[in-house]
């Protein structure tokens, strides 16, 4: 057959997003064919609304096994040779239909070739044709197979009957690089999200395998794609861990600044304020950051080195300070220490910039008037922007 070699180069579907949720498989059963899915896991008793009785399943099967009037026979590989009706196998399969008038047209009428799967997983998918059963074990062994043949002859109940139990216990590390290159060619979305998750979250075993060595030869633009989308995933992963710390010293800033209040402002139950005393009554603090800022406040109290620049912890509390003021709506009444200093030294510094900027506008004004020239601004205001450039251009 060769059509497991024919992979093609899609792109794994999603690999660069964040993983969304695989799409659902197809909705419940509405049809007879459909009901049938019910019967089939490893040839239990029918549950669900099937309509098939044990007995009319176990006479298909026997009709296949038995091959009773069979008049097709099926070259399978090693010479094996699997007996069916042409009846049962145009009904289940549109390709099957087509291959046996073909092959009726070529003179060799009711013999048709399936090569390139073992022996057994033809005889597997044939019974399946039949009764919609299989064996647990068969399918454990033949999944893969299956479903190749189930997309080749065209059999949707068994291909979803294998996407299931794939997705259900059949992937595993070994088959999952085939089995994602199968659900691209064989238009499986959810099966390529859920092996190429699969894939990203165990990359170190899976591109080990046979499997990757395999699709690395014969598709290495898939197989770059696929550790593309791993170091996507892997920087988002960081990203995301970046974002979250981030956002963890912002959350702990903004308790410190409230704490920094409340210390202030109500007196801490852990610290004390300033010009309250404590009382036994008063409820234990709601502020997470008050004890860091206790040790924070009692450091500062003490050091001698409390200058900027000065001992790390010191430094912090400076920081502390000075943001909070930038952050203070009114100083004015403000307990904070320092808010109403750190304002006004914030104020200052802008004004001590306003000052230079003024004091290096002055200066190049003063350089063109000496050169013989209008005063700077009158003089570019005068020309357009155009004669402008070529001025700045020749000077
Ligand atoms: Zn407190
Ligand atoms: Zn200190
Ligand atoms: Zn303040």
């Amino acid at each position: 057959m060769g059509r497991m070699e024919t992979i093609t180069k899609q792109s794994p579907q999603g690999a660069n997003n964040v993983c969304p949720a695989p799409p659902p498989l197809p909705g419940a059963a509405t049809n007879f064919r459909q009901k049938r899915l019910f019967m089939m896991n490893n040839g239990s008793a029918i549950t669900g609304n099937s309509c098939v009785s044990t007995a009319t399943r176990d006479m298909w099967d026997s009709l296949f096994d038995g091959g009773y009037r069979a008049d097709v026979t099926i070259k399978s590989n090693n010479g094996g040779i699997i007996y069916a009706h042409a009846n049962v196998l145009g009904m289940a399969s549109p390709v099957l239909r087509g291959m046996l008038i073909q092959a009726k047209g070529f003179g060799q009428k009711g013999s048709i070739s399936i090569h390139g799967v073992p022996e057994d997983a033809v005889r597997v998918f044939i019974r399946f044709l039949y009764s919609s059963c299989y064996e647990k074990e068969e399918m454990k062994e033949f999944v893969l197979p299956l479903l190749v043949l189930s997309h080749s002859f065209v059999v949707p109940q068994l291909k979803r009957v294998c996407e299931q139990q794939l997705e259900h216990g059949l992937l595993t590390l070994e088959n999952v690089v085939d089995v994602f290159q199968l659900s691209l060619l064989f238009d499986a979305p959810r099966l390529t999200l859920i092996s190429h998750r699969m894939i990203l979250r165990n990359f170190k075993v899976v591109s080990a395998t046979e499997g990757w060595k395999a699709m690395k030869k014969s598709h290495p633009a898939l197989e770059k794609e696929l550790v593309k989308s791993m170091i996507d995933e892997e920087n988002m992963k960081k990203e995301k861990i970046k974002r979250s710390n981030e956002r963890k010293i912002y959350l702990e800033l903004c308790e410190a600044m409230e704490a920094l209040v409340h210390i202030c402002r109500d007196g801490c139950r852990t610290i004390g304020p300033r010009d309250k005393h404590f009382k036994e009554e008063q409820k234990p603090c709601n502020y997470r950051a008050c004890k860091g800022l206790e040790l924070l406040i009692r450091h500062f109290a003490g050091c001698k080195l409390r200058v900027p620049g000065g001992c790390i912890h010191c430094k912090r509390m400076w920081q502390l300070l000075e943001l909070h003021s930038r952050l203070c709506a009114d100083s004015s009444s403000c307990k904070v220490p320092l808010c109403r200093n750190f304002k006004e030294k914030i104020r200052k510094q802008s004004k001590k910039d306003e000052i230079k900027w003024k004091i290096l506008v002055k200066k190049i004004l003063r350089i063109k008037r000496i050169g013989g020239g209008a005063p700077f601004s009158v003089y570019l205001n005068s020309i357009s922007s155009r004669q402008r450039k070529s001025r700045l251009l020749r000077s």
